[in-house]
């Protein structure tokens, strides 16, 4: 078998085609795919304001600067890629890590545990981990009852569902924020977005994310004003331009996506040491499909299984370190955290592939090599 990553992105010549075009237009960067782009993301997520930008990490830096003020704490969790929390510090705020729950997403029972005791919480930074929503209806239970700030981290949800509801939309929360990173299952190459409801958020993400610089064409044709300490997080059109061609066929990606998820589950019922990290129940994007592992009871450890699978050409990955662990967050007095649940997960948990592309052989094949190793 040919070696199977655990995550590729899906590009097709209609793809390439759309990047070819934007590279003949006259503006490659600023020009009407971008504002094409926000247009159609809006009309996908439902949200009322989109903000195209260079990263998802530039996405949480903007938002960040535009929501929290210096010193606010901000709950978060330690179940996610380096840059959620990273972009709380930069903005000079708190990251507050609390535990997770069985799924992966951050406990929001807990969150609002905390919030009751300590008033100077001002936000909760929460990521549908692995492309499960959060709990929408506790969200809007605690935005109800306490002055908090809410963002979606969605980098792994768009084309995810609640209750109808896509990511993005915003209907509980402040803002959402998205990454098109090749890993995640829409890609620009490298590019992110922002989506909110709030048009004073809006406007201030707009102003910088170009250096803060805003035109007044009534004084002069070339006059502008620098408001703000901007960036430049910009995004060329060549890449929104694939942006869009790839959101018109999220849709189709989620749907196969779903399938060899549901597929997965069915076959893991068999093994009595691997579980599904939660049922197939039709909200997921899949961006990851995370499987847990009886290690107590099995011989291997869990090095070794990641090895051994490597061996039958069958690439996994472990998602995530917990944040507050890393060297750079002890040495900002983190690490200690009341977190079992999260400290079990990470012990328990692996990636398998998931990919538009992958096939039922292939998936076959990586269940048949994982029943005979884990026994
Ligand atoms: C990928 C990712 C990001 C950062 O996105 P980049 O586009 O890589 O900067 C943020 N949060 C989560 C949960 C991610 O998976």
């Amino acid at each position: 078998m040919q070696y199977i990553p655990y995550g590729k992105q899906l590009i097709d010549q209609d793809d390439i085609n759309a990047v070819v075009k934007a590279l003949k237009a006259p503006l490659i960067t600023t020009g009407p795919k971008a504002k094409e782009f926000e247009k159609n993301l809006c009309k996908y997520t439902g949200a009322k304001y989109s903000i195209v930008v260079s990263n998802g990490t530039a996405a949480l830096h903007l938002a960040s600067l535009t929501l929290l003020d210096i010193g606010d704490k901000v709950l978060t969790t330690p179940n996610s890629f380096l840059a959620t929390a990273n972009a709380i510090l930069y903005a000079k705020a708190k990251p507050v890590f609390i535990d997770i729950q069985a799924d992966g997403n951050i406990d929001l029972d807990l969150c609002e545990e905390r919030i009751k005791k300590d008033p100077t919480i001002k936000a909760i930074y929460a990521v549908a981990f692995s492309g499960n929503p959060v709990d929408q209806k506790k969200l809007k239970h605690i935005r109800e009852v306490y002055d908090v700030k809410v963002l979606e981290d969605c980098a792994h949800a768009i084309g995810s569902e609640y209750e109808g509801v896509k990511a993005g939309s915003c209907i509980n929360s402040d803002c959402t924020i998205f990454s098109f990173h090749p890993v995640k299952h829409m890609t620009t190459g490298e590019g992110g977005a922002i989506t909110t409801n709030n048009k004073e958020l809006y406007e201030k993400i707009i102003l910088l994310r170009n250096h803060g610089m805003q035109y007044n064409k009534d004084i002069a044709p070339w006059y502008y004003d620098m408001i703000a300490l901007g960036f430049n997080y910009r995004i060329t059109d060549i890449q929104c331009a694939l942006g869009i061609s790839q959101l018109s066929k999220l849709d189709k990606n989620v749907v196969r996506r779903r399938t060899l998820a549901q597929q997965y589950d069915e076959a893991l019922r068999k093994n009595t040491f691997i579980f599904p990290l939660y049922p197939y129940d039709g909200k997921s994007s899949y961006h990851l499909y995370v499987v847990r592992i009886d290690f107590q009871n099995i011989k291997i450890s869990k090095i070794d299984l990641f090895k051994k699978l490597l061996e039958y050409n069958i690439g996994t990955m472990v998602h995530y370190i917990p944040i507050n662990k890393q060297p750079y967050y002890i040495e900002l007095g983190y690490g200690n955290e009341d977190t079992p649940t999260m400290d079990k997960y990470y012990e328990e948990v692996l990636s398998l592939p998931m990919y538009y592309s992958l096939s039922d052989e292939e998936q076959n094949y990586i269940l048949s090599s994982l029943h005979e190793i884990v026994k």
